[in-house]
């Protein structure tokens, strides 16, 4: 990581806690202001406390596991995509050049990214709670958020690109939409989150057009019946991109800026009843 990479992230993070409590007190004193209703003012109250994800649930959905290289039968085995097709039920996901696997990748942001979303009052659900098991299957993942009845879900990735000179993030949402969470809603979060990560000091996908790709494959979004975005931080196989994920400091700068894009997306929003 370079030097003014760090330094845009610590930048990026000070104007999170800046914005945090800047904006969001006149943003929602606004809209709704009536005594009566409990969550509005439970919701005045976490703004006033600084904790401005109270009564937020977010789900976390840190991709593949530890174990699934050594369960190909569980793995393999096929489950609905949520669109009427099959596919199987997880995979092992890609790696660094130098052997650092995704798993342990995705599992590490999530934990930091836990941290910071539990610090601004948010409760945190996640599909896995270690980094040695097998799965969950696909399909568990895309219903986990309706499940746990979770205010919207983000799934945590990196990519692999064969070319190694591609590089950046880029942010997936399911389409067409086939629930009213995955219009509108999931790519608003969406773009929240490649803002905040382009304000992060990460670099956009240089593949993939405005970092972001709407897919119709993946069972983790066509599940979804929450506002759910699925992330590719970045590119495993590109050495700028694999040294950032190979650091504790690295891994830190996309849980913050991942904190930031939620807690925009929340900005003007209310959590579910
Ligand atoms: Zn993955």
């Amino acid at each position: 990581m370079s030097s003014s990479r760090a330094l845009r992230g610590i930048v990026a993070i000070a104007c999170a806690g800046a914005f945090g409590l800047g904006l969001t007190v006149p943003a929602a004193a606004a809209p709704t202001t009536d005594p009566s209703d409990d969550s509005s003012a439970e919701l005045q109250r976490a703004l006033r406390s600084g904790r401005p994800l109270l009564g937020w649930r977010i789900a976390l959905d840190p991709g593949h596991n530890g174990g699934n290289a050594d369960d190909p039968a569980a793995i393999n085995q096929l489950v609905s995509d949520g669109r009427g097709d099959l596919k199987p039920c997880n995979t092992v996901g890609t790696s660094t050049t130098s052997g650092y696997a995704e798993h342990e990748f995705n599992f590490d942001v999530a934990q930091r990214l836990t941290a910071q979303l539990e610090r601004l009052g948010a409760t945190v659900v996640s599909t896995r709670e270690d980094d040695d098991g097998v799965g969950p299957c696909v399909d568990v993942r895309g219903r986990f958020a309706e499940d746990t009845d979770a205010d919207l879900m983000v799934s945590i990735h990196a990519n692999g690109s064969v070319d190694t000179s591609t590089e950046g993030f880029f942010v997936i949402v399911a389409d067409p939409a086939i629930s009213d969470s995955q219009g509108a809603p999931s790519l608003a979060l969406a773009e929240d989150l490649i803002d905040a990560l382009a304000g992060g000091g990460f670099t956009p996908s240089t593949a993939v057009d405005d970092a972001l790709s709407m897919r119709s494959d993946l069972a983790t979004l066509n599940f979804a019946r929450r506002p759910a975005v699925l992330l590719e931080l970045g590119e495993m196989r590109n050495p700028g991109d694999a040294a950032v994920m190979e650091t504790a400091e690295g891994r830190q700068e996309y849980a913050d800026a991942i904190a930031a894009g939620i807690l925009e997306w929340t900005q003007d929003r209310k959590p579910q009843e």
